[in-house]
């Protein structure tokens, strides 16, 4: 596909994807500069980083550090690249490579991987976020709600990295709503503690409404933007 198509089809869907935050806000009667849009690239290719970039999406999101590590280097935009997937601790030097948000730490050893990694490798600390298991299923990853307060005091703790919020995935047997009225929950007695971090990482194509109407801060968006994910060539 050419690049000027590519770039109008990008533009379509990020209008469309625009308005569907916009009305979610205007619905939840939020100021819609209190939720960000990160475009999740996974299994895209960097030009169309570039295409968003020039549409003016500043945020990106990708789920494995394989991909991620050489898009972010192919990339020259200014922008902010959020890991958003499972991430095992012998990826944490790379990731910070990269990296200025991790949206999916849910394990102390894994914070503490990370903060030593930021304090070899960047001048800058890294903001982290605590992906939280809604149903408390261990397999999809994420910290069981009760585990919540003892990691972020540990995360707080450590040098090199900026406890931000928290980051979930609505689990498929849940109703969305239901799923992110937990969250909300969860970041709320989070802040209490942690005032700083108030961040909430939740929704994506499918449910980004029922996402900011309980007070999402960022959705992840890929399909919605870049169309069905295909093979990266
Ligand atoms: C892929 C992915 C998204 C984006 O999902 P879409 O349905 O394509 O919008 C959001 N969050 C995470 C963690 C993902 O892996």
């Amino acid at each position: 596909m050419g690049r000027t198509v590519r770039r109008d089809e990008i533009a379509g869907n990020l209008t469309a994807v625009r308005a569907r935050i916009d009305a979610a806000c205007a619905a939840a009667g939020r100021d819609g500069a209190g939720v960000t849009l990160i475009a999740v690239t996974k299994t895209y290719p960097a030009s169309d980083v570039d295409h968003l970039a020039a549409l003016g999406v500043t945020d990106m999101g990708e789920n494995r550090d394989q991909e991620a590590a050489p898009k972010a280097a192919a990339v020259t935009a200014p922008v902010r690249w959020h890991y958003i997937g499972q991430l095992q601790r012998n990826k944490a030097r790379s990731v910070v490579g990269y990296a200025d948000v991790v949206h999916s730490v849910d394990s102390l050893r894994l914070a503490e991987a990370l903060g030593t990694a930021v304090s070899k490798l960047r001048d800058r600390p890294l903001e982290v976020l605590m992906q939280i298991s809604i149903d408390g299923d261990p397999h999809r990853g994420g910290v069981p709600a009760d585990g919540v307060a003892a990691l972020a005091d540990s995360i707080a703790a450590l040098p090199g990295l900026v406890l931000r919020g928290v980051m979930a995935v609505a689990p498929q047997d849940l109703a969305p709503e239901d799923a992110f009225a937990r969250l909300a929950g969860v970041a709320a007695r989070l802040r209490a503690e942690h005032p700083g971090a108030d961040l909430i990482s939740a929704g994506m194509s499918g449910d980004l409404e029922a996402a900011i109407a309980h007070g999402a801060t960022h959705v992840r968006v890929g399909g919605a933007l870049l169309g069905m994910r295909a093979p990266l060539r």
